[in-house]
Formats: structure tokens, sequence, C-alpha cells
């Protein structure tokens, strides 16, 4: 009988178990951008804002792409530092494409995602990826405690619950989990912005939500983990009239591209770079719908242009623009929605200049470290990795971003130290003077003390009967007066 109480107990013990360690998920919704939360079909996401910490929108990096974005999150650093320059790049030395790859994400192998990070900071510490751009791979030799990868339209709820798992696994729980949804980027894509598809999109999103803050209520774990909602960049619509053709402009064979509209690498071929720029330079000042740029043009604010794997020519087209690759995407998402293109057909598009309020995606969190009903200035994507440290108490390494940005996001945290420490000096300097003040007074009284006892004792000495003295003075004045 004893037996079998210490069984059930120790079970029962098990399948409560949750990590020793701060417990987060980062939650990330492809495409969502940031003024989708105003929308009517989120009473969920409003509502969660009111139960935790938001931003308007988020700062993200350029370009606003998908695979970049997810590792500017997940390591703190610009496209520059990070080497995910675009969701494919050209490999001039290898002279090769490379898409999405082990390669792609190891530009420079001491750059550590924070699920690494998080395995690396100390004993029982565990993390995991529901199919996270970029975590499938490893890093410095290892995948993460629990992964899955990317299997495009598979069930969300499932999602949820497996991630959940992991958290309350009896013997190696979760501490860190990034969950990816692709929605409502495919939609998006497909249909552009404004669509009922991406609509629908929206609310499945807001209601999956929910399902997750309903399940960590309903495990009585609400107060232990702390979820952060996020995207990558936002997205316009863009129709095909607006597809510009830069073969019209410099024959097709002599360069090569890599990525995808609206920012394209161009590749010359040996010994054509000079005249290659010059015609699309003519040409973007003759279209006036886009900007070509030699590598060292590039707008340093982007922080992309230094690094190798940047082409020595670079066009962005301008907002609601997009590049000939579009005629092939288009078809692409026709072919697969089931859908004709014509002159008028809406599609999606992103990677534009972060500072468009159009790639802004949204930010929102709630949990046992988060402020409730708090709402924090923008922030760049690139300060969430010291928000996680500090959520999971690691210490940082090498990143791009500000704690001093996100700082406002913790309970805790009240503000700037700047007025509590005007109020200690002060206090300080008040007390100094009293003591100043006390300390001369008492100088004053002990001099005017010992100048009494002089002359009383001078008086006793040397008897002057100054009381009679008064008194004859007095009586010499009188007589003058008279
Ligand atoms: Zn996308």
């Amino acid at each position: 009988m004893f037996i079998l109480i210490y069984v059930l107990l120790t079970l029962f013990s098990l399948t409560k178990a949750i990590s020793e360690h701060p417990i987060l998920i980062v939650v990330s919704f492809d495409a969502f951008r940031y003024n989708y939360i105003e929308n009517k079909v989120t009473p969920n996401l409003l509502k969660l804002r009111e139960l935790g910490t938001y931003a308007d929108y988020i700062n993200n990096v350029f370009p606003t792409k998908t695979f970049t974005n997810h590792h500017s999150i997940a390591t703190g650093l610009y496209a520059e530092n990070h080497g995910v320059v675009g969701n494919e790049f050209y490999d001039k030395d290898k002279k090769q494409t490379f898409k999405i790859s082990y390669e792609l994400f190891h530009y420079d192998e001491t750059i550590i995602p924070i699920w690494r990070l998080n395995e690396l900071s100390g004993r029982n510490r565990y993390s995991g990826s529901m199919m996270w751009p970029g975590a499938s791979f490893e890093y410095q030799g290892k995948e993460p405690t629990y992964l899955q990868k990317f299997e495009p339209e598979s069930n969300w709820f499932k999602r949820v619950d497996t991630v959940l798992s992991w958290i309350e696994d009896p013997k190696k729980p979760a501490n860190l989990v990034m969950l990816y949804f692709e929605e409502p980027d495919v939609h998006g894509h497909a249909y552009g912005i404004k669509s009922t598809q991406v609509q629908d999109m929206i609310q499945r999103l807001d209601n999956i939500s929910m399902y997750l803050h309903e399940r960590l209520v309903a495990k009585e774990l609400v107060d232990k983990v702390n979820v952060i909602h996020l995207s990558d960049h936002g997205m316009v619509t863009v129709t095909p009239l607006k597809f510009i053709n830069l073969t019209n402009f410099v024959k097709a064979d002599t360069f090569k591209t890599a990525c995808t509209s609206p920012t394209l690498h161009i590749i010359p071929n040996d010994g054509l770079e000079e005249d290659i720029y010059q015609r699309l330079k003519n040409a973007s000042e003759e279209n006036g719908h886009f900007t070509v740029y030699k590598k060292d043009d590039i707008p340093s604010r982007w922080r992309f242009k230094n690094n190798p794997r940047v082409a020595p020519i670079y066009a962005v087209a301008n907002e609601g623009y997009a590049f000939h690759d579009m005629f092939k995407i288009s078809k692409y998402y026709a072919d697969k929605f089931g859908f004709e293109v014509t002159n008028t057909s809406e599609f999606g598009v992103h990677g534009y200049d972060n500072q468009l309020p159009s790639m802004h995606p949204f930010f929102m969190a709630r949990g046992p470290q988060i402020k409730v009903n708090h709402k924090v200035p923008p922030f760049n994507s690139v300060d969430l990795f010291s928000l996680f440290c500090a959520i999971l108490n690691i210490k940082p390494s090498r990143h791009d971003g500000s704690y001093s940005n996100i700082e406002g996001v913790l309970m805790g945290y009240h503000g700037s130290m700047l007025p509590i420490i005007v109020i200690i000096v002060g206090g300080v300097l008040l007390a100094l003077l009293f003591i100043i003040c006390i300390a001369a007074v008492t100088l004053l009284f002990i001099k005017r003390q010992q100048s009494i006892t002089t002359v009383a004792a001078l008086n006793k000495r040397f008897p002057q009967n100054l009381n009679h003295s008064g008194i004859e003075a007095q009586h010499l004045l009188e007589n003058v007066d008279a």
C-alpha cells in the first residue's frame, strides 16, 4: 500500500514538473503587420495586450524579409553581422546560390542564437523550436533539445499542445520555446493584405493566441510562463502592373540575381559591373520606381552593406512596386490556390526599407515577469535578444541591441534610476549641510562660553568692581548734559 502511494505521489510530482528556471515562449506570426491588431478581428490579442505590455510596433531590420528578421530576433544582430542578408545569397567564391540551408545561417560560427545560449547558460536549461526559421540547423554543433522542423499547414492546436508538453516534460522541462506560424504571410503573398483570406488568417491567429493562454491558465502555468507575441515584418499589396522588368534595361544573360522582390542582389558577369550599374541607374531615373546602389553606396542606417554576401549592385523597388521575379512568384501562388493572374490581381510583398510603417511588426507580452496593462515606446527587433536574456536570467552574448530600450517591459522596473540617484545625492548633501550648521552653532556657543568664562576668571583674579563703574559712568553723563 505504502509503495503504491509512493509511486502515485512520485508520478504526480513528475507530471507536474516544470523548469526551475524562468520560462519563456516566443510566438511569431510571419508578416503580421503592426496595425492588424487594430482590426476588429483580433479581440483576443487586444485582451492579451491589457493583461500585459505592448508596443505600437517594432523597428525591424533591413531587408524586411523572414529569415533575416527571425535571425535578428534570435541573435540580436543586424543583417551585416549575422550574414542572413536575404532569404538567399550568392556565394561568389563557390559561384553558387544558397537558399534556406545550413550555409545561409552560418556566416559566422561564433554567433549564438538564443535557444543555444539558454542551454549553454547552466544546468537543466532546455530549449525547443517549433518550426522557428533557422532553428532546425545545428549551432555550435547542437540542435535544441526539442525540435520540430517546418511542416507547412500542420495543425496549429497541435503545435501549441506540443510546445506545452515540452514545458511540462518530467525529465527535461523546456524553459525556452520558439513557436512559429507561417501566416498571414502565405495568404498575404497570394491575395494581398486586404483580402478576406488574410482577414481569416488574422482571426485564426487571434484564436490560437487565446488558446495558448487558456491552456496556460488551465494548467496553472499562467503565473510561471512568460509569453511574447511578435512578428518579423509587415506587408504591402502590389499588382502586376507594378512589376518592373529589369531585363528590359539589361540583357538577362549578363547578370544573375539573388533574393526576391522588392530587393535584388545583382551579380554582373565578369567585367560588366560598371556597364550594368550605369544601365540600371539610367533605368531607375527613367522608371522612377526603384533605386539601384553600388554596394558602398547602400545606406549605412540599414546595417546591411558591410557583409561579403552583399552583391556589388543592389536594387530596391519603391513601396508598392516589385521586380520581374514576381511574374514567376505570382504564377506560383495562382497555381497553388487555383486562380488566374490578371492586371488587377493583388499580391503581398515585403522586404522594403525598414523605416516604412507598412513593414513594421507588432509586439506584446504577458507573464509573471511582464508589467500588466502597460505600454512601452517602439524599440528595435535587435533589442529583443536582451529582453529574452533578462527574462531567462542569462548573460547575453555579443549583440547589437540595447537593454535600456526594453527594460520598461519588465516587472520591477519603474523608469530611469536617475530620480532615485538625485534623491539620494540630494539627501546626503542636505544632511551634510545640517551637520555643518549644527557644528557651526555649537562652535559659536563654545566660543561664547569660553569668553564668558575668561571674563569671569579675570574678574575673579583682578576684581574691577564693574557694577559701580556703570553707575559712575551714568553719573558722569548727567554732569555733561547738565
Ligand atoms: Zn513572406
